[in-house]
């Protein structure tokens, strides 16, 4: 019998944008979606070589770098490991707030680690004179870090926690900033970060399957001399490859396209700064809400005020309500928002606005949760 595809599953029009805020995978622009209805390329061919010199810059751009930008067919979590293997020598802190956090950490530790984890409760962040103490107690030649931790709403105060893990000789900064980049301010230079990397689904508005990301100078000389990198996910074949302006091996190519496509209407919307703060009002959205109608009904932030994420909202539900009815509310007349992540189930649901969503999609999506709640 023929394939077919579930009956809700149809191509999307432009007019019905808006309603689907998932953390990730987030919506994608159907701009985005029309980018890969072109033919195949090689990868070994001259029209690769040119999709890839086009995008240079403009992911510099993304990425605040002068450096390479490199790209693999992947989740997010390949490059996760890729900066475990290529920038740990034997021993890890792993600053941990959530789920992604002991993700790193448990990635470091299956691949051979000795791993420290340095743990907050849910909805916090480390903080930095707690990290100087960590770094003092312990000897690490790596420190993990999760931007913004998508399974609290959590946003790490990356460019004061940045300097903290520098003060430190030959100690790595491994920067997952998979719901940050593109979405809220990511100075992978300025902040002389070590390997920063992302996904494709996430504040980039992609569809699923490319992983980005930035290795310092520091972390490629330290590549170049630890023995068990592997090979597909090997950070030293890729800083050459991508100096060739080549893809490592067979690429998502159609996934390739969209990223040219996004790039480009990234320019047109005035360049990443004013990506920023669109994500950035999406955030206040949220927080104007939460001190109006919606903390009448009993929502609340799960961070404290200055430690939230600009593109993903972990709201408390009211007391004595399941976040779950609220999220199946809103189900039943066509949005989509997520649930809370494994514990925080039961209690917080989370509104991905990251991507191509702006405020009045979240204001919309706030008023129906309002009448679920009433
Ligand atoms: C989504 C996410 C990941 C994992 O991304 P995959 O593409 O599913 O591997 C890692 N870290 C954070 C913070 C995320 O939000």
């Amino acid at each position: 019998p023929p394939l077919n595809f579930p009956s809700d599953v149809s191509p999307m029009t432009d007019m019905e944008f808006g309603r689907f805020l998932l953390p990730g995978p987030t919506e994608v622009h159907p701009d985005v979606l029309r980018a890969m209805l072109r033919p195949m390329v090689g990868h070994r061919s001259t029209a690769m070589v040119d999709l890839l010199a086009a995008m240079e810059e403009p992911l510099r751009r993304v990425f605040r770098t002068q450096r390479r930008v490199i790209i693999g067919t992947c989740a997010a979590t390949g490059f996760m490991e890729m900066a475990v293997r290529c920038g740990v020598k034997q021993r890890m802190l792993a600053l941990v707030g959530g789920a992604f956090g002991q993700r790193f950490a448990a990635i470091a530790e299956a691949c051979g680690h000795d791993v420290v984890r340095l743990e907050v409760p849910l909805g916090e962040t480390i903080e930095p004179d707690m990290l100087r103490d960590a770094l003092m107690r312990t000897e690490v030649d790596a420190v993990s870090l999760v931007h913004s931790e998508t399974s609290t709403g959590a946003l790490a105060p990356l460019s004061e926690l940045a300097p903290i893990v520098h003060e430190r000789n030959d100690v790595l900064l491994l920067v997952d900033a998979v719901t940050s980049m593109a979405g809220s301010p990511v100075e992978t230079d300025a902040l002389a970060l070590d390997f920063v990397f992302t996904g494709s689904q996430k504040a980039l508005a992609l569809p699923p399957g490319l992983a980005l990301g930035v290795a310092s100078e520091r972390m490629v000389q330290r590549a170049k001399r630890l023995p068990l990198r592997g090979a597909y996910l090997d950070l030293v074949t890729y800083e050459e490859s991508f100096a060739e302006r080549q893809p490592t091996n067979t690429p998502a190519v159609s996934l390739f396209y969209a990223l040219g496509e996004q790039l480009r209407r990234i320019e047109i919307e005035g360049g990443i700064a004013a990506r920023w703060a669109r994500h950035e009002a999406m955030r206040q959205a949220v927080e104007s809400w939460v001190d109006g109608p919606g903390g009448t009904l009993g929502f609340r932030f799960l961070p404290r005020e200055g430690r939230r994420s600009w593109t993903v909202s972990c709201l408390r539900a009211p007391e004595g309500r399941n976040a779950r009815d609220f999220v199946q509310a809103l189900k039943r007349e066509g949005w989509t928002i997520g649930s809370g992540y494994a514990s925080l189930k039961p209690s917080t649901l989370r509104i991905g606005h990251m991507g191509d969503h702006n405020v009045e999609s979240v204001r919309a999506a706030l008023g129906r949760l309002e009448e679920a709640a009433r």
